[in-house]
């Protein structure tokens, strides 16, 4: 089988990146870690969430790689870490984000900017024009969060985690939620969008009645990925 093939990657606008993922009730009925970690190795991403791959279930994946570069207090050593013929990788089934810096707003001095990029919204980060100095694609999150969730082996973790790995957490956490990063950004969220429809038609074979549509199908997430982001996670 050509996995390439057959494991369909969800990309903005698709309706599977809207919604709220359920809870998966023990780690055994989740039977789709080997294709989310094919797709994650595949792509070169650091994290995968489930509905990436169009399953809304709540559960995401950080490779080992990027766990032991930024985990300094080797907070994460405690999970089991999974290895497949794709890759070394950590699963985070039912995560819960429960607090943020414990504070329900949070100031300037609480957060962090740093860029970002997602699988879903492909050759957007990464582009140069979006990492010019005008901090298109900055994404301001907490400093710290405190998260729960069930390893692979469905042991249950409730661990503080600071810096770039929560970063990266409370990105894959966020599309368990339906909310994608440019949600979050502060500025600049138009030239983004526009940016991502404009390459996006680059790209393809649309006729005029289909870039209408996709430009359409583009603003209406948006609108509702930017009400996802106000309704969980913090507020700024
Ligand atoms: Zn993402």
């Amino acid at each position: 089988m050509n996995k390439s093939q057959s494991i369909q990657l969800s990309c903005v606008p698709d309706i599977s990146l809207l919604q709220k993922s359920t809870l998966i009730s023990v780690s055994h009925k989740f039977n789709k870690l080997d294709e989310l970690s094919f797709v994650m190795f595949e792509l070169d991403g650091i994290g995968i969430a489930a509905p990436q791959i169009g399953i809304n279930k709540s559960c995401f994946l950080i490779t080992h790689e990027i766990v032991k570069k930024y985990d300094q207090t080797y907070i994460l050593e405690k999970c089991s870490v999974v290895e497949n013929s794709y890759g070394k990788f950590y699963v985070f089934f039912n995560p819960s984000i429960t607090s943020y810096l414990g504070k329900q707003y949070l100031q300037n001095d609480d957060l962090v900017n740093v860029p970002e990029g997602c699988l879903s919204l492909p050759n957007v980060g990464s582009r140069s024009s979006l990492h010019n100095e005008e901090k298109i694609g900055l994404v301001p999150r907490a400093k710290e969060i405190t998260i729960i969730f069930n390893d692979i082996n469905w042991i249950s973790h409730n661990i503080k985690v600071s810096g770039q790995l929560s970063v990266v957490m409370q990105h894959e956490y966020d599309h368990l939620q339906g909310v994608v990063y440019p949600a979050r950004m502060k500025c600049k969220q138009n030239i983004f969008w526009n940016d991502y429809i404009n390459f996006e038609i680059s790209r393809s074979t649309f006729t005029n009645d289909e870039i209408e549509r996709f430009k359409k199908s583009v603003a209406n997430f948006r609108i509702q990925t930017e009400e996802n982001a106000k309704k969980f996670g913090p507020q700024f």
